[in-house]
């Protein structure tokens, strides 16, 4: 068993740095700060279903942790640390260091700390839980959450949409792209980036939120439910934030030319692992908005608004109503 003690002192242990204790005992200490609500999630990747088995060690260690703080992002919640539980078929020291190193850069850029786990064999399986704080004013918590949408508020999503799924597509042979598209799309699948400075920012002007895991349209009806309201989306305008259909740089054909429109909304609306914020606020925040995007050098687009009439309505540019379900991915469906 001595195996497994050593495995977590050569790549899972650190001095500590925020939190009282560490790794090492039977549980971590961690200090709450005052007039804060602990804000925690789970996310769990099995290889073969969020991975596949070709990703760089070093990219899936930043994707497990990535995928976490996206939770907390959503939350408007700062990092604070995390924990990780690790099945691994083998022990290869070249692999698991890769795989620390891209946890680690990521924890230290967020200042998020590891302090505790499990480690067992079995199928390649990470599950990291992070934990974060929001502060509390006046006795009210100030997270963000998916229950506050309002009739009339708009619907924003940061960063870019479908590329991930692009790129999926594209390394299981289901579609061909120029190399240096596959690579643009590649870094979008594998190294997300999770939003937390905007959701910080966030905080007190968003009215309601949630990162984009399984699809943006499957992932809004979780918006939808929890606020009672509906939305109008204009699938033209999120289908716009596929990166790899905007970015104009070097040579070859742009994806509008490869692909159907009816393709491209696929990727946009239902394409899974964006990791970016969907996000609604009223139209009196619409500076307040574009502050918190400045301020964390997020982009963030307006791709729709809320209704009070219950369900969903997507039309094109020209606010024709298209037909067609976009729906996201369900693990069980
Ligand atoms: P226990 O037997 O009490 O469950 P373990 O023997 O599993 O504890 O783990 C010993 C210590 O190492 C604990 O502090 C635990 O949190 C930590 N640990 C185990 N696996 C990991 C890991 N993959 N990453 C970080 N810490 C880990
Ligand atoms: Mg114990």
């Amino acid at each position: 068993m001595n195996g497994e003690f050593d495995l977590i002192a050569r790549h899972f242990t650190r001095p500590v740095r925020q939190a009282v204790l560490g790794v090492g005992d039977d549980c971590a200490l961690l200090a709450p700060r005052p007039g804060t609500h602990w804000a925690i999630s789970t996310d769990m990747l099995v290889e073969g279903r969020h991975f596949l088995p070709s990703v760089a060690p070093q990219h899936l260690g930043h994707k497990a942790l990535a995928v976490n703080l996206s939770d907390l992002a959503a939350c408007g919640a700062t990092p604070r640390a995390f924990t990780l539980a690790l099945a691994l078929p083998e022990v290869d020291d070249d692999w698991l260091s890769a795989l620390a190193r891209g946890l680690f850069e990521l924890a230290d850029a967020q200042g998020c700390e590891l302090v505790g786990g499990d480690t067992t064999r079995g199928p390649l399986n990470l599950c990291i839980t992070v934990m974060g704080e929001v502060p509390v004013i006046g006795g009210r918590s100030q997270a963000l959450l998916r229950s506050g949408a309002r009739p009339g508020d708009r619907l924003y999503v940061s960063g870019t949409l479908g590329d991930a799924a692009l790129a999926l597509d594209a390394l299981t042979g289901r579609i061909a792209l120029p190399e240096a598209m596959l690579s643009a799309a590649r870094l979008r699948l594998e190294q997300p980036t999770p939003r937390v400075a905007l959701g910080l920012a966030l905080r007190g002007v968003a009215s309601a939120a949630l990162d984009i895991s399984d699809g943006l349209l499957g992932d809004l009806r979780h918006v939808l439910q929890a606020s009672g309201v509906g939305a109008t989306v204009d699938a033209d305008a999120a289908t716009a934030l596929i990166a790899a259909s905007r970015s104009s740089t070097g040579p070859g054909v742009p994806l509008d030319s490869m692909f159907s429109v009816d393709q491209r909304r696929r990727w946009a609306l239902a394409g899974g692992d964006d990791y970016e914020l969907l996000f609604t606020a009223p139209p009196h925040a619409d500076a307040a908005v574009a502050a918190a995007a400045a301020a964390s050098a997020t982009p963030v687009a307006c791709i729709g608004c809320i209704d009070a009439e219950p369900g969903l309505r997507l039309q094109d540019g020209t606010a024709c109503p298209i037909d067609g379900r976009f729906d996201g991915y369900d693990h069980f469906a």
